[in-house]
């Protein structure tokens, strides 16, 4: 039997960013390693891009720092036109725990993946492959800016990784690998100050008007549907007890499983609120202190391949289920603009609290690095299929078209 040409040089392609991403795991390790063991939290994460990018420039990389005005992201591309294929790295640490969300391997899976795309370009028909450092996923979500910015125009499809636990999975079925639109709120009142025993008539109480409100959005919750979540703190409740509170402050997050019903749910809080206003009197200031997080519109097409991929690659991941969505990321926003997968996979043999100890080790764990090497190798392989096939380019686009306009009603 005889190969078509294009079977014999997707073949060498597949083979090309295999070997390349073999070539470089002690490098991709020790990078890795030296994320981990010097832990930068969001926005200050100048040694993890710095030593990322230098990375990519030294194996032929263009590599542009600073994008979007943000100093620790960059980007890094090599081939040339379309299509253009995006992995997107996050290296960003916790406050107080270091990796305890494993961004160091989510830093080397892109970075790898990168590499063994650029190896297979020349056995490919063209294109291109961009690495994209992403930082403060954690706190201000450094790619919600990104997009803002317009860095991912011309993007056809991007794909990455994010660890988890044995249970992990590659979100291959509708209702997997979710994550919920996300509005920061911050909502504060302002009243008048006075004796609360001796002439409490002369005060407006700015803490009632708070309390109103979290009862208010109590109250509200029997008729959202099951996808909303609404969560707050008081940040300001007042100075004394026997002074009226002249001033009180609440952060809230507002979630649903889309960005419209998050918008419509944000306008439901916010008539909650101007009701508290005009109960007590007080004054309502309400801000949106960071831009929202759109849902992750995963892509089932895509991530089919990768799932596939993952298995030849020998990461064998349970199938997905469907499951409720739970908590909320950066790469939503970028999901609305780009064909997205981030597909999970797993850096520990059991099952434990996300954002702990335990994830602190398994993000420098033999396990760990092995299991990402292998992701990376199963990306680069779906960035492979993404630029030898025309038609799974057309097919991962069609399903992107409808899917982010069913969700935008
Ligand atoms: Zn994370």
């Amino acid at each position: 039997m005889s190969l078509s040409p294009e079977t014999a040089s997707a073949l060498s392609a597949r083979r090309a960013a295999v070997a390349a991403i073999d070539a470089a795991a002690t490098d991709l390790v020790a990078l890795s390693a030296f994320v981990h063991d010097h832990p930068e939290v969001a926005m200050e994460e100048r040694r993890a891009s710095a030593a990322a990018a230098d990375f990519l420039a030294d194996r032929g990389f263009a590599v542009e720092r600073g994008v979007a005005n943000l100093p620790t992201a960059f980007a890094a591309d090599v081939g040339s036109g379309a299509p253009r294929v995006a992995y997107l790295a996050e290296y960003d640490a916790l406050p107080g725990l270091g990796h305890g969300c494993g961004h160091n391997l989510i830093c080397i899976a892109a970075l790898g993946a990168g590499v063994g795309l650029a190896a297979a370009l020349p056995e490919l028909p063209g294109g291109s492959v961009t690495v994209f450092g992403t930082p403060a996923e954690e706190a201000i979500g450094g790619k919600v800016l990104m997009a803002d910015a317009g860095i991912f125009a011309g993007i056809d499809a991007a794909l990455g990784a994010h660890p988890g636990t044995a249970e992990a999975v590659c979100p291959t079925v509708p209702g997997s690998g979710q994550a919920l639109a996300c509005q920061a709120v911050r909502i504060a009142f302002h009243g008048q100050a006075a004796h609360a025993a001796a002439d409490p008539y002369n005060g407006i109480n700015a803490l009632n008007a708070l309390i109103e409100t979290f009862n208010g959005i109590n109250a509200l919750r029997q008729h959202v549907t099951t996808d909303a979540r609404i969560h707050g703190v008081i940040t300001h409740g007042g100075e004394a007890p026997n002074v009226v509170p002249a001033y009180a402050a609440g952060d809230f997050l507002i979630r649903a499983a889309t960005r419209a019903g998050m918008e419509r749910l944000v306008e439901r809080v916010r008539g909650v609120a101007e009701g508290a206003a005009l109960m007590t009197g007080a004054r309502l200031e309400i801000g949106l202190p960071e831009p929202a997080n759109a849902d992750m519109v995963t892509n089932r097409i895509l991530a089919a391949r990768i799932k596939r991929n993952l298995d030849e690659v020998g990461l064998r991941l349970p199938e997905a289920k469907a499951a409720p969505a739970l908590g909320s990321t950066d790469w939503g926003n970028v999901s609305y603009l780009v064909p997205s997968v981030e597909t999970g996979f797993p850096i520990m043999d059991g099952v434990c609290t996300w954002h702990s100890h335990e994830v602190v080790e398994a993000a420098a764990s033999p396990l760990g690095y092995g299991n990402t090497l292998l992701v990376a190798k199963a990306l680069a392989l779906t960035g492979v299929e993404l630029l030898a096939e025309p038609t799974l380019l057309r097919a991962v686009k069609g399903e992107f078209a409808r899917e982010t306009a069913a969700r935008s009603r």
